[in-house]
C-alpha cells in the first residue's frame, strides 16, 4: 500500500510505515496536480500538513483514496465532513504537540519577565556604546516562581502549561468553558512524581487574580476571548500569551493595554493576520514574537509520525 506524504513525515514515521509493508512517498507534488498523481501511482493515503489542501476535487476524484491524514492539530485545510461522508477515514494527531507548544509557552514568559526580547534588538545596536544604560533598563526583572499562572482553556496544551507552571512553583489557576478540574500529574525525570487537582474558575476570576495568562482555547464562533473588557478586569502589569489561535485576543485592545502600561509584555505566535501580522504589533518593544512555530520541535515531528503510522497501520492492516 502507499501513502504519499505530500508536506513530509519525520523519518520515524517512514520507519514504522515501511516495516509494515508500506511505500511511503515524500516528494512534494504541487496543489493542483495532487488528485492525479494519486490517481496515477494508486495512492491509499495521503498525509498532510498545513499546506496541502485536501478539497472535494481530490475526495470525489480519487477512489483509492482510503485515509487522510494531517499531522498536526486543526482540520481547516481538509473538509473533514465530505471526506466522512464519502467514506473516507480521516485522521490527525491532536496530542502530539502539546508539550512542545506548552515549552514555547515558557518561552515567551522568561523572555516577558527578563526583557529578553527587547534587549535582543537593543543590545546589537547599542550594547557597546550603551551597556550601562541597557542594564539599567532591564534591571526590574521579575521571577515566575511564587506568582500566579491564569490558564484559560484547560484542554492537552493547558494541562501541560499547567504541569510546568507547578515544576516551577508557581500558583496555578484555569478557566474552561467545560472542563471542572484536572489532575495534573508533574513527573520528574527519575519516575518520581506528583497529582495535584486543580479545579476551574469562572475567567473573570482568573483574569482578576492572575500575574501572567496563557491562552489555550480553539478558534471560537464569534468574537475575541480578549477584548477590552477582559483587559480591564486584569491586574496591572500582566503578562499575556497566546500561542493558541490568532483572532483569540484582540490585537487592537492588545497594543492600547500595552501602551498605557496595564500590560508588561505580551508573547505572541499567532497573529489575527497570518502570514502579515499587523505590523504595529510586530515592532511594538514589549511584544514576544515567534512565527507560529508552536508545534515545531523535533521530538513533536516524531511523535507527530509515530502517531500517524500507527493509525494508518490499526486502519488498513488489521
Ligand atoms: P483542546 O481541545 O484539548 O483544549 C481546548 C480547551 O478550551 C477545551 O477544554 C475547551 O473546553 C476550552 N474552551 C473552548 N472555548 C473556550 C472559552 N471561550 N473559554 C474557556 N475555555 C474554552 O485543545 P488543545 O490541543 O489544548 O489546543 C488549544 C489551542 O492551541 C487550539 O486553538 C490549537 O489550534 C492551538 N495550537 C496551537 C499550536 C501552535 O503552533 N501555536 C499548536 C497546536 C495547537
Amino acid at each position: 500500500m502507499k501513502v504519499l506524504a505530500n508536506d513530509g513525515i519525520s523519518p520515524s514515521g517512514i520507519k514504522l510505515l515501511e516495516s509494515n509493508g508500506f511505500e511511503v512517498i515524500t516528494t512534494k507534488v504541487a496543489q493542483e496536480q495532487v488528485a492525479s498523481y494519486i490517481n496515477k501511482n494508486d495512492i491509499d493515503v495521503l498525509l498532510v500538513r498545513s499546506a496541502t489542501k485536501v478539497n472535494k476535487e481530490i475526495i470525489d476524484h480519487c477512489p483509492s483514496l482510503k485515509v487522510i491524514g494531517r499531522g498536526g492539530v486543526g482540520m481547516d485545510n481538509i473538509e473533514v465532513d465530505y471526506a466522512r461522508s464519502q467514506g473516507k477515514n480521516v485522521i490527525s494527531t491532536p496530542a502530539s504537540s502539546s508539550e512542545s507548544v506548552a515549552e514555547l509557552v515558557f518561552a515567551h514568559l522568561f523572555s516577558g519577565v527578563r526583557f529578553l526580547h527587547d534587549a535582543n534588538r537593543t543590545m546589537p545596536l547599542e550594547g557597546d556604546s550603551n551597556f550601562n544604560g541597557l542594564k539599567k533598563a532591564y534591571a526590574n526583572g521579575i521571577e515566575l516562581r511564587g506568582k500566579t499562572l491564569g490558564i484559560i482553556g484547560f484542554g492537552r496544551i493547558g494541562r501541560e502549561v499547567a504541569r510546568i507552571g507547578l515544576g516551577l512553583g508557581m500558583r496555578v489557576i484555569a478557566a474552561d468553558k467545560f472542563i471542572g478540574y484536572a489532575e495534573i500529574k508533574v513527573d520528574f525525570y527519575n519516575g518520581q512524581f506528583i497529582n495535584v487537582k486543580i479545579d476551574t474558575e469562572p475567567i473573570e476570576d482568573v483574569l482578576k487574580h492572575a500575574d501572567f495568562i496563557t491562552l489555550h482555547v480553539p478558534a471560537q464562533e464569534n468574537g475575541y476571548v480578549i477584548d477590552e473588557p477582559e483587559f480591564d478586569l486584569m491586574k496591572k502589569n500582566v503578562g499575556i500569551i497566546n500561542a493558541s489561535r490568532g483572532g483569540i485576543i484582540n490585537e487592537v485592545a492588545l497594543l492600547k493595554a500595552l501602551d498605557s502600561e496595564k500590560v508588561l509584555f505580551a508573547g505572541l505566535d499567532v497573529f489575527e493576520e497570518e502570514p502579515t501580522p499587523a505590523v504595529q504589533v510586530l515592532m511594538h518593544p514589549k511584544v514576544s514574537l515567534t512565527p507560529h512555530i508552536g508545534a515545531a520541535t523535533m521530538e513533536a515531528q516524531d511523535r507527530i509520525g509515530i502517531e500517524l503510522a500507527e493509525q494508518i497501520i490499526g486502519l488498513l492492516k488489521s
